[in-house]
Formats: C-alpha cells, structure tokens, sequence
C-alpha cells in the first residue's frame, strides 16, 4: 500500500476575526506529500545592482525578484503559504505597495505578516519581502511523460508547446523524425487558453478566440480535422461608438460612426490611405524607410489626420497589438495588418475577417488535438528551457529545463515570442540581429473581462453587442456567447494606455468599472449588474508570454531587422505566430510558422 497522502492547500478566514479579502487570508494549511520552498528576503535591486528610485519601483522590483526564485524552485504564485513584509518609513494611511502586490498575486490569498522597521541593508532600500511556498510532491518531481534519464537524445526539440511549436513537432515526427516538445506551463497553447464557462456551459476564451474559413486555411483545416463546431460571430443590431466626447452612439455595422461629419469624413480619408498604402507593401521583404521611420501617429498626423482619425487609429493599434500608434512605426503597422489581407479584412467580423468565426469546444483543443497526434510522452510540460548550447563542431545541441533536465538533439526549434529569447541562455550567443530583435521589440497589453448572463439582454435591445470605445476601460466589445450551450457572455478587451491604467485597480473595481461600460453602452445597468459569473486575464503578467499577440517594433527596426525574425542559426530554427508572412500575430500565422520551421529541419536532417 502506497503511504503517500494527497496534497491539499487551504486558506482559512476563522469565523469572528475581521475580513482579510482581498488581500491575503488569517490561516493557511498545506498538507500531504510536497516539497518547501523558502526564499531569502528580496528588495527592489535589479541583476545589475541597480536600486529602483522610487517605492513603487522597489515595490515592483522586489515582486518580480520573488517571483523569480519562486519559479527557479518550481513553485507558482498560487503555491505561496506565507509573506513577511519589511517597510521602511511604512505609513498606514499611504500604502502604494498594495496595488502591486494584488497584481502579483492574482487573486491568490496567503498569510502575511507585515513588520515596519527603520532601515534594511543599504540606507536606499525601502521594502523588502519574503515567501514561503508549498508544491506538492508530484508536480515538485518534473514532468511525468518523460523517462528518468541523464540525457535524452532525440533528432528535434521543440521549445513551446503552443501552436507554432505544437505544429512543427508534429510535423517532424509526422515526417520520422525523434520529438520532444518541452512547455514552460502546465498546459499546452500559450496564448490560446480555454475554461468553461459559468454556470459549466459553454466556453471562455482568455486568449486568441476567432478564425475564419477563407484566407485562414490551416486553422480552419484543423477545424475540420478534429471535428469542431464553429460559431459565425454576430453582426446584426445596432454597435455602439463611445466617442471622444463621452457620448455614446449606434451605428450599423459595417457603417461609420457618427462622429462629427468633418472629422468622419478625414478618418474615413486617412482609413483609405493606409488601406491603400499597405497593399503596396512586398510580405517577403518589407521596406520603406520613409514609413519605417515615423510612428504611426505621425505618419497620421503627417497626412493629416485629425483628433478622430486619431482616436480611431488607436482602437485599432489597441486591438490588433495592445499597443499605442505612437509605440510602431507606420511600416510595421502596415505590413501587419496586409499580412491579415490588409486593414479593413484584419478588422472585420464577416466572412474573410479576422473575427469571423468561434470555436465552440474552445481554441485550446486546437492545441490538445495536435498533443493528442504526437506519441505519447512527447511533449512534457512543466519544462521551461533556461540553455540551448550548440557543440563547437556545430554537430549537436544541448537543450537544459529549467530543473536540470538534460536533452541532445541534432536540431531545436524555437517557438517562444521574440522578447522571450532574453530568458534563454543561448551558447554561443545569438547573432546581434536576434538579440536586437529579443530586447527592442514589445509585446502589447491586453486583458480581457469575459461577463456572463444567463440570456443575451442585449440582443433584446437591438444591439448585436459589438461596442468600440476611445475612452475605456473597455476598448473593443463583443458578443462571444454559444447560443446552442446557452452561454451567454459579452467578451470585453481593455489594451494599450487604456488596459494599463485600469490594471491598476484592485479586481473588484476593475470588474465593477467594466460591468459599468456595459451598463452605459446598452443603456441597462440592471440588466449589466444580474451576471453570473465573471473572467478575467491579463496577458502581460503572464511569465510565459509576457503581453500578446506579437511583438511590436518601432520606428528603424522592421526594415532592417525583419529578415533576422526567421533566419535559423545554425542548428536553431525559430518559428512563432510573428514570424509569420500570413496573419502575423494570430494563430494562422503560428501554425504557418510551424509549418515552415518543420520544413527547414526536415530539408536538412532528412536530406538524402
Ligand atoms: C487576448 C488574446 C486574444 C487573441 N485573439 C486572437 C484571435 O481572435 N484570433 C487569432 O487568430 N489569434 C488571436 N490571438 C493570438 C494567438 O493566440 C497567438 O498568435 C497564437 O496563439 C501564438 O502561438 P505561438 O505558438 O506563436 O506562441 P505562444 O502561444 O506564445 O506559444 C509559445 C509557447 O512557449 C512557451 N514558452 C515560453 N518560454 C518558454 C521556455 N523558456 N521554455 C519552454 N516553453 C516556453 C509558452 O508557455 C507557450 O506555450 C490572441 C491572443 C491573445 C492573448
């Protein structure tokens, strides 16, 4: 008979004490077999010794440090027991660390002591924290699927078990060669994430959520290999523009919103622009210095484009990249969006539009269909790849997890975001290109609020639940239900300047202030308020993603750095949904990617 006692963490709030929520809970337990994992104090000084200025910044720092060691050990932020704080001058009126600290804890409550002192180590520092955490025996052990082993030679290993990655491992082993596939998480598909919905119906998509059936051929292929049922997205009933001026109005879709008719009539100028422009752009070898070297918002501006033009510039940079049209180069912003057919294709919710179609069964089990292709034990989760060290006779790589695990193969294929290669040790280094690439290009921010109802009220109300908005916290709005399952869900995305400034709320006004939009888009807040159940995902505190969906660059960088996105270096090949020439940033693009990047490998090691 087994003595091993399952695991199981609890927080306790004893009846008659005050209420912690949501800040930490009085009593935490862990029991069962698992491993400890204490860490020394951390203060807000980065790997170079640098001490952040400000509180807030040694706040910030100290959260990350933490994480970090939390995550050298195994442990996540959800396997935290115990927080002792140490605050220098702490004021319990003044408590700017809380936000942050919610952040980092994600909803998780643990223990916390808080000890206000008069000075820590060096006179600059000001805060200082320590964890205790608990994993539980079996997960503290590594991965299951693979065999005990020293070193584990196989022809390929795939970095990434999300769509790109998934999809060139596949291929490989399709094509006969040897295959792992080593994830960071717990799960496979990155940046597509899945969960059911409330009430157990239906599903909610935290990450990437609509294809089509024309211009995105491999996605809606696999669609149709692993038998899934698709959900046309709604564009019946009224949309609503929420306007710079804070008044709210409908428009058909499709149509244009009545803005004032001067400044509708110079957005609509400068939409035509760009629309024209970026058809002129070669996929294969974008170039244009003049347009690479300006920012989208003063190429606008440059053309002259108004508040309006602006302001509708801006929902679609938030949309498409979480980020601001200041924060790309005109350049890029054009090749992005003709690699999704151009801008109004990439923006649209109809047939050939980047939001034409839903998955109903979740966009995840595009990921869980590939894994459940490969052999088993192929792919092991849990492994976050910290080394990939080439041979001096170029013959072999050396690709070490994060836990010590060790596997030799004769080719890897990476399929992490670009600024993700920075948490890689590569020996040798990468070219200067790559790095360049790994450190001057930004992941956008994105969070999306999905709240559920028990009926589509909306609809009722002639709207077909498509909202976009220049003020927020709601950017972009849509109708995400599964009428068929009877959930019924509006899909709320906060991006750019916009999410940022929201996320520094605590959760509960972050959720109150979205149900509030809904409220005021659809003129119902006793309808808004009655919901039943509420998700919510930040994709830039993702350790494993770190923003979404794909890499932005600035002026001067797409011209001369975008041949580097894809180039192999020697033995390492890169793919991913930005190195994509095709509907770059979306999942089509990463499964593309795959696609390439198996061919590559498999042109070399199969070569006769
Ligand atoms: C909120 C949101 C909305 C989106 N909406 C859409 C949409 O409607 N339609 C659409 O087509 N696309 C959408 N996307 C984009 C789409 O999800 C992505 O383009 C696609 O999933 C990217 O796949 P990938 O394989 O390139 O990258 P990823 O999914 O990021 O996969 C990379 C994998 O590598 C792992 N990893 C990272 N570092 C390491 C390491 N050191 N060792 C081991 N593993 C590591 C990660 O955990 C991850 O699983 C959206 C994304 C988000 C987040």
């Amino acid at each position: 008979m087994s003595s091993r006692q399952p695991f199981e963490m609890k927080a306790i709030d004893p009846e008659g004490m005050f209420d912690p929520k949501p800040l930490f809970s009085h009593v935490c337990t862990a029991s069962g077999d698992m491993k400890v994992v204490f860490t020394a104090g951390q203060v807000g000084m980065d790997e170079h010794g640098n001490v952040a200025p400000t509180y807030e910044g040694q706040v910030e720092q100290a959260v990350k440090n933490i994480g970090r060691c939390l995550e050298a050990a195994g442990a996540k932020v959800t396997d935290i027991v115990k927080i002792n704080y140490y605050i220098v001058n702490y004021d319990p009126v003044d408590r700017p660390h809380v936000p942050i600290i919610l952040k980092f804890l994600n909803g998780h409550r643990c223990s916390t002591t808080l000890v206000p002192v008069q000075c820590l180590a060096k006179p600059e520092l000001l805060f200082e924290l320590d964890a205790t955490a608990v994993i539980p025996a079996d997960r503290a052990a590594g991965a299951p699927t693979l065999p005990p082993t020293d070193t584990m030679a196989v022809d390929v290993v795939v970095v990434g078990g999300g769509l790109s990655g998934l999809k060139a491992g596949y291929d490989c082993q399709s094509a006969g060669l040897s295959t792992v596939v080593l994830e960071a998480r717990d799960r496979v598909g990155g940046k597509t994430w899945s969960k059911t919905g409330a009430k157990g119906k239906g599903k909610v998509e935290l990450g990437g959520a609509w294809i089509n059936d024309s211009n995105q051929s491999y996605m809606y292929a696999l669609a149709r290999q692993f038998g899934f049922d698709v959900i046309q997205q709604i564009t019946t009933g009224d949309c609503v523009m929420h306007d710079l001026d804070g008044s709210m109005h409908k428009f058909e879709y499709g149509g244009v919103p009545k803005h004032d008719p001067a400044e509708a009539e110079n957005m609509v100028q400068i939409r035509a622009l760009l629309e024209r422009l970026c058809h002129e752009i070669d996929l294969q070898n974008p170039q244009n210095p003049e347009w690479d070297s300006v920012t989208l918002e003063e190429f606008i501006t440059q053309n002259g484009g108004g508040p309006t033009a602006l302001g509708t510039a801006r929902l679609w940079t938030r949309g498409l990249l979480g980020c601001e049209p200041r924060e790309m180069s005109a350049l890029y912003f054009l090749d992005y969006v003709k690699s999704g057919g151009g801008l109004m294709l990439t923006r649209s919710d109809m047939k050939h539009g980047g939001q034409f179609l839903r998955i109903r069964q979740g966009t995840q089990s595009f990921s869980e269909g590939l894994k459940s292709l490969l052999k088993p034990g192929t792919v092991a989760l849990g492994s976050a790849v910290r080394k990939i060290e080439q041979t001096e006779e170029g013959k072999e790589v050396y690709v070490t997890t994060e836990d010590g695990r060790k596997f030799l193969c004769k080719r890897v294929i990476v399929s992490v975001p670009t600024p993700l290669y920075k948490e890689i040790g590569f020996s040798p280094a990468l070219p200067d290109d790559k790095q360049k690439l790994a450190f001057s290009t930004k992941l956008g921010w994105v969070a999306k609020t999905i709240i559920c109802y028990d009926e589509p009220w909306w609809r009722a109300g002639g709207y077909s639940g498509l909202v976009q908005s220049f003020n927020g916290p709601v950017t972009i709005m849509r109708d995400t239900s599964s009428d068929i399952d009877g959930h019924f869900s509006l899909t709320c995305f906060s991006q750019g300047d916009t999410g940022r400034a929201w996320s520094k709320l605590l959760p509960h006004e972050r959720c109150a202030q979205v149900i509030d939009h809904i409220a005021r888009a659809f003129d119902n807040s006793s309808a808004a308020v009655n919901h039943i159940g509420a998700f919510e995902q930040q994709w830039a505190g993702e350790q494993w993603s770190q923003g979404c969906p794909s890499p932005v660059m600035g002026p001067d960088l797409l011209g001369n750095l975008g041949h580097a996105l894809r180039s192999p270096f020697e033995n390492i090949h890169f793919v991913g949904t930005e190195t994509a020439y095709e509907w770059k940033g979306y999942m089509e693009g990463a499964v593309r990617s795959g696609d390439r990047g198996a061919k590559e490998v498999i042109a070399v090691l199969l070569r006769k």
